[in-house]
């Protein structure tokens, strides 16, 4: 029996655990793949108080380390099923705790073509804010069309020398102000009906092909993909019995209770309006405080 099992070692997660260590609890981290979430994959945090030249895999590793000297268990498990009397079940076996905190993160949906994972990284990215300032007077594109597209658009505009915005359609889902200010932009070109259809370069990218929705296709020579199409969340497995939104985000009134008594939910994978590194951590910090205070009353 443990008193708290953490799904997912995201910052969200390994937060948690560290709060709930540090009040002498006993807690189990399950993580399906490798710990630290998205943030592995910022090159610099740059936005998190602090610490502007950590990157992402270093911030990850410290947290991980952190907790696991406190005596922390994390196993590298995928769980499979949660039941209401917090038994949680994964691939390889059964757990039982006194709280549970959900921390599962959200992934960036991918365009799904060819190199796309080869050439994250180098040239590929899903994080404007993180990867941007390696593009000073580049050419970039970015693809999507709603609010972290336009947003990414316009940020990317005051560092790269030339911006193409593409999308799918000819109208936006993300807000007029957005599309107005790049509108005004030298630097910012539209294509519209058209997706990414190849990613071209050997070490890493240079050029992009795409393709309009009449068929002809165009080479564009960038040196940064920003891929903003979107996130989507994985609890899918919870839904049997926590309560999620229409895109499968956990639904929670205060942020941190979720309908289930004695789950909590912390980090990108619950309903919110930031999805960032400073709010994942506050969110673990708050969930597994709250945990430990209802416990113990
Ligand atoms: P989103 O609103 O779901 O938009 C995703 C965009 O990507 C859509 O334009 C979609 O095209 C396009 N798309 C999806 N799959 C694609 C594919 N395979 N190939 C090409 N294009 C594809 O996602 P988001 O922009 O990340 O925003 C998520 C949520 O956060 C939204 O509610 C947003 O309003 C909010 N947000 C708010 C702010 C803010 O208020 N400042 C900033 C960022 C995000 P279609 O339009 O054709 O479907």
């Amino acid at each position: 029996m443990f008193d708290i099992i953490i799904v997912g070692a995201g910052p969200a997660g390994l937060t948690s655990a560290l709060y709930a260590l540090r009040a002498n609890k006993k807690v189990l981290v399950l993580e399906a793949k490798a710990y630290g979430g998205q943030i592995i994959n910022a090159s610099l945090l740059e936005n998190y108080p602090g610490l502007p030249n950590v990157s992402g895999f270093d911030f990850a590793t410290n947290l991980y380390n952190q907790v696991k000297d406190l005596g922390g268990t994390i196993k590298f498990e995928t769980v499979i099923r949660i039941e209401d009397d917090k038994t949680v079940i994964t691939n390889k076996d059964k757990y039982q705790a006194k709280a549970i905190i959900l921390a599962t993160g959200a992934e960036n949906r991918k365009l799904n073509i060819d190199r796309e994972e080869e050439l994250v990284g180098r040239g590929v990215s899903y994080c404007a804010t993180c990867d941007g300032n390696f593009y000073k007077n580049k050419t970039v594109a970015v693809v999507g069309g709603g609010n972290t597209a336009l947003e990414d658009a316009v940020y990317l505009s005051n560092i790269a020398s030339h911006v193409y915005v593409i999308h799918r359609r000819d109208t936006f889902r993300g807000e007029v102000h957005y599309i107005n200010e790049l509108k005004n932009k030298e630097n910012v070109e539209f294509i519209l009906n058209s997706n990414v259809t190849k990613l071209i370069g050997s070490d890493r990218l240079n050029a992009i092909e795409v393709t309009n929705n009449d068929g002809t296709k165009k080479e564009i020579n960038v040196d940064g993909l920003f891929v903003a199409v979107g996130q989507a969340p994985k609890n899918e497995i919870f839904k049997n019995i926590i309560e999620l939104d229409d895109k499968g985000y956990i639904i929670s009134e205060d942020g941190v209770h979720t309908n289930q008594e004695g789950i909590y939910v912390a980090g990108d994978t619950r309903v919110k309006d930031l999805r960032q590194l400073t709010t994942a951590v506050s969110d673990g910090a708050i969930a597994a405080t709250t945990a430990i205070k209802e416990m113990e009353d």
